[in-house]
């Protein structure tokens, strides 16, 4: 990368991405154009580079005329190293043509599957950077993104015009980020319940649909005494911007979203990803969930989830006024999540199988199938009872009215339609609501069954449901596990059965979720960030990371050459905090 091809990088977040051109943005002459979506967001990314000792810059609509013709002077000069730029300001014609006159090391085209229409993070202007091929044939182009599917891959490739460019992929496993999706029962009590017992004071994501469960999601989360924000378009921007700020320079603030947040940010100790409701892919809900962790330290990616979810998404891409293909693409991609959803195998498995890699061992050890492994169960004969009777009632209802008649309640609306009449009627009295409903999610999930397009709520057979009618297909379900511990089985053909693949401890992470012990060193070190970071304005993880912290509380250095071995110091931190770090050690002895 650094004697100059171009090239297209697919690297997890927290992998490394940003030195992909960093790094040869440094050894090769000229300045690197990095190209980056929401710009503003950049601007901790730019104070972490000055800190290191990087010339880095920003170009964007936020600074004066003098300013932004200061920087354009200093491009000139040869005096910038890096330099950020939206891409609406650089596909303008006095900014291509100030370009044209400076010395160019690259271009870096972050977030690259911007540029794909299929794409959850579309952006029209991304497609026009296809003049850069044109208008600098002699300066390489790399194309990063953290997510890309191969359909995106080879969309990024045609039109940022990479034609033969080789292609870079880091495997994008993240192995300190456990995964975990549960069956959807009362999602605020089931949240606060995660957070409370375990990430107190920690901080976190929470994703929903819509700006009103937003709003909703972060009253209870703060009513239960946890610091919790929202954000969403809805909001002023004045309260967007502090309240992004509050999350990510304070300590432990839960911020509540639509996916509208987290593009840019970059807080590397945000403990968990929480989504309420469910993404609309692997892609969508590996990025977000890509956002806890990028510390390294163990972090957790949950979820809650049920039939209603898998139903609402369905509208949303039905009613989309895409062409058929995109509906169909979109399709394609929600079953993939839901398939992820109702596995009963490893989870990280599924994801990375998704990006197109083979990992080599068949349990990760770090998520919830693998931890303990759900029981499975045959339930053929249950699945027949469930599909004969959407059969029988014509595919028009819902799972309330189909679990009404499979257990036999004798509604006013059993009544009105007659279903009482049917064969079907009180055929599953076996189990009850609640397990009803686990595994007509399931079926759905399975897909033998799926919601109509037409008539909201409804379920219709699947082709593949005739074949489970006619006992030519076994359907193996899961038991929920908040579920299993109450449940009873009395019919013969539903005893659990344990799956016998047991789960190894992921060395990565085995005993990673003991909290540190607060000695009074670390405690002394985190304060004195906490008031240089205020001092200076920027996130504390931009003075200090918290593994140096750790790294000096542990090792306990008493000179600049033994603070130096700590990871994280480099010449630029040692000469600006290296006698303060060092007395904070030394007072924290005596
Ligand atoms: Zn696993």
């Amino acid at each position: 990368m650094t004697d100059g091809g171009d090239c297209l990088v697919l690297m997890p977040t927290g992998g490394g991405k940003s030195l992909c051109y960093q790094l040869p943005s440094l050894l090769r002459d000229g300045c690197g154009i990095v190209v980056s979506p929401l710009i503003a967001l950049m601007r901790d990314q730019v104070e972490g580079l000055l800190d290191t000792g990087v010339k880095a810059a920003v170009l964007n609509s936020s600074l004066s005329w003098e300013e932004a013709s200061a920087i354009e002077q200093r491009l000139l000069a040869g005096d910038l190293d890096l330099l950020y730029i939206a891409p609406e300001r650089l596909l303008t014609p006095r900014c291509l043509e100030l370009l044209s006159r400076a010395r160019l090391a690259l271009f870096a085209i972050d977030e690259a599957h911007c540029v794909s229409q299929w794409g959850h993070d579309f952006r029209p202007e991304y497609i026009k950077l296809s003049i850069l091929a044109e208008r600098f044939p002699t300066v390489p182009r790399i194309a990063l993104t953290a997510t890309a599917d191969e359909l995106t891959r080879s969309e990024i490739v045609s039109r940022l015009k990479l034609d033969g460019a080789p292609r870079f992929v880091a495997s994008f496993d993240r192995p300190n980020i456990r995964y975990e999706i549960i069956e959807k029962q009362n999602a605020k009590s089931q949240l606060q319940t995660f957070i409370a017992e375990r990430h107190a004071g920690e901080a976190g994501i929470v994703y929903c649909l819509s700006r009103a469960k937003v709003d909703e999601t972060a009253a209870s989360l703060a009513s239960a005494g946890i610091p919790a924000l929202a954000y969403h378009a809805g909001l002023n921007a004045a309260v967007r911007a502090r309240h992004q700020d509050r999350f990510i320079n304070e300590d432990g603030v839960v911020i509540v979203a639509t996916i509208a947040f987290g593009m840019g940010i970059d807080k590397p100790d945000v403990r968990f990803v929480a989504h309420l409701d469910l993404p609309k892919s692997i892609e969508a809900y590996y990025q977000e969930t890509g956002r806890a962790g990028r510390d390294g330290k163990p972090a957790d990616a949950w979820m809650t989830y049920g039939l209603a979810d898998i139903v609402q998404q369905r509208r949303m891409i039905d009613q989309s006024t895409g062409k058929d293909a995109y509906k169909r693409v979109s399709a394609g991609k929600l079953d993939a999540l839901v398939g992820l959803c109702e596995t009963a195998g490893c989870r990280r498995l599924r994801v990375l199988e998704y990006f197109g890699e083979a990992p080599g061992q068949p349990n990760c050890g770090n998520c919830d199938n693998c931890l303990s492994p759900p029981r499975v169960w045959d339930g053929t004969i249950v699945a027949q009872k469930a599909l004969s009777c959407v059969y029988r009632t014509g595919q028009r209802f819902g799972a309330g009215h189909l679990i009404d008649v499979l257990i036999g309640n004798s509604t006013d609306r059993v009544a009105q339609l007659s279903h009482d009449q049917l064969s079907v009627f009180g055929v599953g009295a076996e189990l009850n609501e609640k397990q009803w409903r686990t595994v007509i999610r399931q079926l759905v999930g399975l897909g033998h069954l799926q919601p109509d397009s037409e008539a909201f709520g409804a379920l219709k057979l699947t082709e593949s449901a005739r074949s489970v009618l006619k006992g030519e297909r076994k359907v193996m379900l899961r038991e929920q596990a908040a579920a299993s511990a109450t449940r009873k089985r009395t019919t013969k053909g539903k005893t659990s059965k344990r799956d016998s693949t047991s789960a190894p401890a992921s060395p990565a992470v085995a005993g990673g979720y003991k909290k540190l012990s607060d000695s009074n060193l670390l405690s002394a070190l985190r304060s004195w960030r906490t008031s240089i970071a205020k001092q200076r304005k920027v996130p504390a993880y931009v003075i200090l990371h918290d593994a140096t912290l750790e790294g000096i509380a542990s090792s306990r250095p008493t000179t600049h050459d033994q603070l130096r071995t700590v990871a994280g110091i480099g010449d630029k931190k040692l000469e600006r905090y290296g006698d303060v770090l060092l007395s904070l050690v030394r007072s924290a002895a005596s």
